[in-house]
């Protein structure tokens, strides 16, 4: 007997009877009457069995769904935690590794040298940050930490992104910018902190500044693919340390020279002083005058 078959017993039985009782004489009715109302009561138990069985299963499909959701919620929680960092809040350096790729590819894939398909990226780091720690100790050095990150995030545009680097020095990338965004951006981060008041407890009050590096990807535009996103990082980072040299409270932003407009090759590595002493990169700066930068 297939399955469904056995499924359906009762129900056979009870036709198979109904059958039989059209075709006998009336004298035979009891007996069958009797069997007919056996049948009748084992299929009213095993249809209540059922019903229950099916109250049963749909209870346990619901508590599987609910669990298979506060499982999915859960592991989003755990993906964003592991790409956050602890202290401030914002996107840790894991967070960079794994979006940075796709970011590059989308950069590539436009022409680039068409419209504003790029990738800048500021590396911010806060002026003697050191010193705050050793005057007022480490967990005011946290708060400022915090309130910093807080007031760089609200200085850049919703789709720029804030990765903590390390300590006391934040990465900014931002997609998509035109030509006066990173300079404009730049003066703005500086300024702002410039300008404000950090609440460290106790109503006391700290000012603080920070130097800030910039430069593009792609880096030059007719050589898409010359340097990497990681070595647009570095030349950033260079450019961080002129700022300080520099005077610090100050931004430095890299840009390519007037040689690769002459169909020459650049070359590949990264001294900064050189390819500006080759004219392979040139500064702007906040602080006015490029010629005046100390390397
Ligand atoms: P510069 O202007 O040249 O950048 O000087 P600086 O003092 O800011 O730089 P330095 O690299 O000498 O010191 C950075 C300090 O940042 C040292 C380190 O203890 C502190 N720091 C790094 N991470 C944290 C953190 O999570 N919390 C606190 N409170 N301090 C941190
Ligand atoms: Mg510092
Ligand atoms: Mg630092």
């Amino acid at each position: 007997m297939k399955p469904s078959e056995s499924v359906f017993q009762p129900e056979l039985e009870i036709l198979r009877l109904a059958e039989v009782i059209c075709e006998k004489p009336p004298e035979q009715f009891d007996d069958l009457h009797r069997e007919y109302l056996i049948l009748t009561r084992h299929y009213a138990k095993l249809l209540k069995n059922t019903i229950k069985l099916t109250a049963v299963g749909d209870g346990a499909q619901r508590k599987l769904v609910r669990a298979r959701n506060d499982l999915l919620q859960a592991k989003a929680r755990l993906e964003d935690a592991s790409f956050t960092d602890a202290l401030t809040g914002v996107r840790n350096r894991r967070f960079l590794l794994d979006f940075i790729d796709s970011e590059v590819k989308s950069v590539l894939s436009h022409d680039s040298e068409a419209g504003d398909h790029n990738l800048l990226f500021l590396m911010i780091d806060i002026d003697h940050f050191k010193q705050v720690n050793d005057t007022y100790g480490h967990p005011v050095g946290d708060l400022v930490l915090v309130q910093f990150s807080k007031l760089v995030s609200a200085a850049c545009r919703k789709s720029d992104t804030l990765v903590r680097w390390g300590g006391e020095e934040f990465l900014v990338v931002c997609r998509d910018s035109d030509d006066t965004y990173p300079a404009k951006l730049a003066e703005r981060l500086r300024s702002q902190v410039d300008n404000h008041e950090f609440t460290i407890g106790e109503g006391r009050i700290l000012r603080c500044s920070c130097s800030i590096g910039f430069a593009g990807f792609p880096f030059y535009p007719p050589f898409p693919g010359y340097f990497g996103w990681s070595q647009i990082i570095e030349m950033a980072d260079q450019a961080l340390y002129i700022a300080k040299k520099s005077g610090r409270n100050a931004w430095v932003g890299v840009q390519p020279g007037a040689l690769v407009h002459h169909g020459e090759t650049p070359p590949t590595d990264l001294h900064l002083a050189r390819l500006y002493r080759e004219k392979w990169v040139q500064f702007k700066t906040s602080l006015g005058d490029p010629a005046q930068l100390v390397f």
